[in-house]
């Protein structure tokens, strides 16, 4: 058996004194914090960490405090030796696991909640869409992430894309908190087109087909976009007509003004578009989105 050369840690106070030392050598750090159930979509975060930081470390831990349902937690996919094979081989130097009362300890309630008082505001970026279809959803995130942060003091943060609206959360949050520098790195598709998520892997095969349409609804909204389309309504209402298509129970098709988040769809014609969908197959969310004023950065 080959030994992976990662340290993997089951405490968070290790991390925090392996982090500690990698600083105190005047070392640059990248972090990337994940739920685990990795796939290439994460392995792309960690080796732009890897390329713009002298460490990298990775977090895995599925965050209670982000789940409305709890059968949702329950059956999030976790595979931490597998996990571990695919952060080695994307360039991470050390991942590290820990329970929600080693993050907060002496914060806990009796229940095993965390006390209300150390739960985070998200700030403006968690209204509407995500926000409101989980409600307490990006509490939970900023509460993680910012307790991440407080504890670990990276140089660079990542996230990706595929959760839009999230990565405006934390990013916000690193501003207001003198976080550290928030990178946002594109979202990784399989050749079908479907975005990389832990989720497809609960698809059924029905399911996966079904999951096919969030990314050609995004696509045909960008052909719309790129034909010179403006308008929010008309571009989400195509997003809608090719969603139909698929067997499924669709949250919100909607487009904002990626500079300039608002609650509801802008109105007239847009200067710049992101489009976002979160819809269900079978149990199984689906969250995707697309930028469709800008071109889709390359992915490595
Ligand atoms: P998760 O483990 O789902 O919480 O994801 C951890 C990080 O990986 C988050 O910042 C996600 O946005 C990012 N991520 C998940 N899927 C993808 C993907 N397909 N492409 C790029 N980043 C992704």
């Amino acid at each position: 058996m080959r030994l992976l050369s990662i340290e993997c840690f089951d405490t968070p106070d290790e991390a925090v004194r392996w982090c500690r030392d990698v600083r105190s050598q005047g070392l640059s750090l990248g972090f990337v914090p994940t739920m685990g159930a990795l796939h290439e979509g994460h392995q792309t975060l960690v080796r732009q960490a890897a390329a713009q930081n002298d460490r990298v470390c990775v977090s895995i831990f599925v965050n209670p405090l982000q789940f409305g349902e709890s059968r949702d937690l329950e059956t999030y996919p976790r595979d931490f030796d597998g996990d571990a094979k695919l952060l080695e081989a994307a360039g991470c130097h050390m991942a590290f696991t820990g329970t929600l009362a080693e993050f907060f300890p002496g914060r806990l309630q009796a229940d095993g909640g965390l006390q209300p008082e150390f739960m985070l505001d998200p700030g403006p970026f968690a209204e509407s869409l995500e926000g409101e279809y989980r409600p307490g959803h990006f509490e939970g995130v900023a509460t993680i992430v910012g307790r991440f942060f407080e504890i670990l003091k990276p140089t660079r943060a990542y996230f990706g894309q595929k959760d839009y609206q999230q990565a405006l959360v934390v990013d916000d949050l690193a501003r207001r908190t003198g976080g550290p520098e928030v990178v946002v790195c594109p979202t990784h598709r399989e050749p079908t087109g479907i975005a990389f998520s832990s989720r497809n892997t609960r698809l059924s095969e029905s399911g996966y087909a079904a999951g096919l349409f969030l990314s050609r609804a995004l696509f045909a909204a960008r052909g719309l976009w790129l034909q010179g389309e403006r308008d929010a309504q008309a571009l989400s209402s195509v997003m809608r007509g090719v969603l139909a298509q698929g067997d499924l129970t669709v949250e919100y098709a909607s487009v904002r003004d990626p500079r300039k988040w608002s609650g509801s769809e802008p109105k007239g014609a847009m200067e710049r578009a992101v489009a976002l969908i979160a819809a269900r197959s079978g149990e199984v969310r689906l969250i995707d989105n697309m930028l469709l004023s800008d071109p889709e950065p390359c992915q490595d």
